[in-house]
């Protein structure tokens, strides 16, 4: 299916037009056209052949012709002379937040920067200086956006590596040569973003596997082949490293491809006291010249015969580095929340903000997971973007979900808010509306830019407020997109443990706010947790996993986290100091 192919060529067309200062209604023709494309559920190849491209809204005869033309010869060639004009690594510019065409364009006809690395250059000598319209604040914009960017090329989120990875593993999973199959590396620890994609496997029969790896539709590129050991590139751009290993030395491969490096360097330290060695094939004793194996066949005894009880995965890190490794007597690892701990999810949006489901299809899709709970926490009226409820409507929601109450069976929807902390700190809602609600998270939406004091204290006053149980993603970042606000955590983790206030763990791939290190860091403040989806659709309430996984991450254990408690144990623990 070459679809993802036709988006991305009539996107990158509409940029380079842009980028030359074409009139806008041309340009916004190639991107409404690549939205189409994007929303077809029909193969585009089959639609062209029979001739049906023009009945997709938006594609008129001129672009109806260049993807026939792009289907038949992997080219266009009005595509390859618009590049003679306005280079193509012009594109990597569009991507840096707050550089858009106009920016590019000055960047290239004013200092020719022809690329992120140009450009970088450029900004390291001083070269952006003075030029027209663009102050100091803009420039150190562009720095911030060009690291974000560059960081996000190397790396994409726990959410896209999952789906990539279990796409394959399906699919792999299939053949009778696949005996056992696991993930490793950064996406096995769970880690909030990934490089590459590891895959481990168990056959006997290992040129079976890799020929079938090779073929999956998901290829895109082979980067390397080899009898146990094959890399590709899928179509989206993302590397997947294939491995085949004797069932014998299962354990010890899973355990030394799982990582992390620091993780390893540590165990080898371990066996190297112990008079061990330990590698891909198995845990081993080394007297003299002599090695003899001790284990290698599952992880559990590997660890055993290090001396070590299991290490979760998502604990192979240098987070908890002196809880693992203590410089006298064992680890003590905690039993670690899981993703069947969850009874419930406090922050979901429905049609009453800008949620695409009604309370009830939210409700009911919650019950399904075998929740006993879900708030239905909507944006304030405030964030008008975002369809914020007016204090009128809250009166209908409420009585829309007293109505559903009635009617539903072990299952109760909380009346919830998320609550706007706007950029003076002050609460959207009055305190007697907020009295009426059964869960308030309070969220910054706004004045990013705000100095560290600033941004604490407005998040400290929400806190303080007896109304608001938990601060909804609290350092605000977007992953690849923008780092979180500038705040003082240890200050907001010393407000909420004095306030009784919760700290939110997002689980929406884009945001995994706080993230792994700031998890362990609040916990060992005494923060207790909420785990939440964000969900805007019914199908978001699947990313609870990656929340749980975060918390792994973080150490936290399901008494660490209010949304394992019953639906009374809940509304128990929401009173505040
Ligand atoms: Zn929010
Ligand atoms: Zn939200």
């Amino acid at each position: 299916m070459k679809n993802k192919e036709v988006v991305d060529l009539l996107n990158r067309f509409g940029t380079l037009l842009e980028i030359k200062g074409d009139i806008f209604f041309k340009v916004r023709a190639y991107y409404k056209a690549a939205e189409a494309i994007e929303a077809l559920g029909e193969d585009i190849e089959h639609v062209a052949k029979e001739n049906r491209l023009r009945e997709i809204p938006g594609i008129g005869a001129e672009i109806d012709a260049k993807i026939k033309e792009f289907l038949a010869t992997g080219k266009v060639r009005a595509y390859q002379e618009l590049t003679k004009e306005v280079p193509e690594s012009l594109l990597e510019l569009v991507e840096i937040p707050s550089v858009g065409p106009k920016k590019a364009k000055m960047f290239f006809d004013k200092l020719g920067v022809r690329s992120r690395e140009d450009l970088a250059d450029a900004l390291a000598k001083g070269k952006l200086d003075g030029l027209p319209g663009l102050k100091e604040k803009a420039i150190q914009n562009i720095i911030k956006g060009l690291k974000l960017v560059q960081e996000g090329h190397e790396r994409m989120n726990l959410g896209v590596a999952t789906a990539t990875a279990e796409l394959i593993i399906e699919d792999l999973s299939k053949l009778p040569e696949v005996k056992d199959i696991s993930t490793a590396g950064s996406l096995r620890r769970q880690r909030e973003t990934i490089r590459d994609i590891d895959i481990l496997i168990v056959s006997p029969k290992p040129q079976k596997v890799m020929e079938h790896f090779l073929k999956l539709p998901a290829v895109k590129s082979v980067n390397a082949h080899g009898e146990t050991k094959s890399s590709i590139l899928t179509h989206e751009g993302v590397q997947v490293d294939l491995r085949v290993v004797e069932p014998s030395q299962w354990g010890a491969a899973l355990l030394y491809f799982t990582g992390s490096k620091n993780f390893n360097v540590k165990i080898r330290q371990i066996a190297i006291r112990k008079k061990m060695k330990v590698s891909e094939y198995g845990v081993f004793k080394v007297s003299g010249s002599r090695e003899t194996l001790l284990a290698s066949k599952t992880e559990t005894a590997c660890f055993k015969a290090l001396g070590l009880p299991y290490i979760p995965p998502e604990l192979r890190e240098d987070i908890g580095e002196a809880e693992l490794f203590p410089a006298k007597g064992a680890p003590n690892i905690p039993k670690l929340i899981e993703l069947s701990d969850i009874k419930g999810d406090l922050h979901v949006h429905s049609q009453y903000s800008d949620g695409h489901n009604t309370i009830a299809e939210m409700a009911a899709a919650a019950q399904k997971r075998g929740y006993e709970y879900l708030a239905i926490s909507d944006h304030s009226a405030k964030l008008k973007v975002a369809g914020g409820v007016s204090p009128q409507d809250l009166i209908k929601k409420k009585k829309e979900i007293e109505t559903l109450n009635a009617k539903l069976k072990g299952f109760r929807v909380l009346f919830g808010t998320e609550l706007e902390i706007d950029t003076e700190g002050n609460l959207d809602y009055n305190d007697k509306i907020l009295s009426e609600f059964d869960f308030v998270v309070a969220s910054v939406h706004s004045g990013f830019e705000q100095s560290r004091e600033k941004i604490t204290r407005r998040i400290i006053n929400a806190c303080r407020n007896k109304h608001v149980h938990a601060i909804g993603h609290p350092t605000g970042r977007h992953i690849g997109k923008r780092e979180g606000y500038d705040l003082d955590l240890k200050e907001v983790c010393k407000a909420a443990v004095d306030t009784g206030t919760l700290l939110e763990i997002n689980s929406f791939p884009i945001r995994l706010d706080l993230d792994s290190a700031n998890i362990y860091f609040a916990r060992s403040m005494g923060v207790k947790f909420t785990i939440n989806t964000d969900s805007h659709h019914v199908d978001h309430l699947e990313v609870m996993r990656f929340g749980v996984s975060l918390a792994r991450r973080g150490w936290l254990t399901a008494g660490d986290v209010v949304n394992t408690l019953s639906l009374r144990g809940l509304l128990g623990s929401l009173k505040k100091h």
